[in-house]
């Protein structure tokens, strides 16, 4: 298996950079900022907590988070060449939660892609967003406050996971595809991974 996590502040390109490694290396992606998503259109009952956490720009409490995220591995990653987690871990405990989810699945996680992008190109990319898709937390207020938690209890998995040896740095900066190119080159010398 391949296992990766796509790290990154809010509006580095997670996702965009997630569509384009899950066509090239057959990996299953999981978004756990979709996956509440989904749940607020559905109108469950998960999607009600979470919907006011993510308009405060707030994260999920950690021990919910971490039992979603079991359960859709559960669901969804059984038989597959690997998994893109995009947008978790988001704390060193969803980072400690991950490794033992992983164990228990006979399996460990490969590498941390970490897209680097300067703060004004963020909150730019985050606004635009905004208007293209109608995206509710891609509005001024809300994306300083997910910058601030972005800086206090995300960057510190940087340190965490260059201290495992599985960070890679990316400069998240500019054209899409020469994002992935550094992407794919990075991870075919760290991971030995292969096109499908
Ligand atoms: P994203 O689509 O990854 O930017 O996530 C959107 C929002 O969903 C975040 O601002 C958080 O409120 C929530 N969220 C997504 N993933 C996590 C996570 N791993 N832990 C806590 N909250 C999360």
């Amino acid at each position: 298996m391949l296992n990766l996590v796509l790290f990154g502040a809010p509006g580095s390109g997670k996702g965009t950079q997630s569509a384009k490694l899950i066509d090239e290396y057959g990996l299953h992606h999981i978004s756990t900022g979709e996956v509440l998503r989904d749940h607020i259109k559905r109108g469950t009952e998960l999607g009600k907590i979470a919907q006011g956490y993510i308009s405060q720009g707030q994260l999920i409490p950690d021990e919910l988070m971490i039992s979603i995220l079991d359960e859709v591995l559960e669901k969804e990653a059984k038989g597959k060449k690997g998994v893109i987690f995009d947008g978790f871990p988001r704390t060193i405990p969803q980072a400690e939660a991950l490794k033992g989810l992983l164990q228990k699945r006979g399996t460990d996680l490969h590498a941390v892609v970490g897209l680097e992008v300067p703060e004004d190109e963020l909150v730019e990319r985050m606004l635009n967003r905004g208007k293209e898709t109608g995206r509710a937390d891609d509005n001024l207020e809300t994306i300083k406050k997910r910058l601030e938690v972005y800086h206090s209890q995300t960057s510190p998995l940087r340190d965490y996971y260059h201290k495992e040896g599985k960070y890679m740095p990316i400069n998240g900066s500019g054209v899409v595809d020469e994002i992935f190119a550094s992407i794919a080159k990075g991870l075919e010398e760290k991971t030995g991974a292969c096109r499908k």
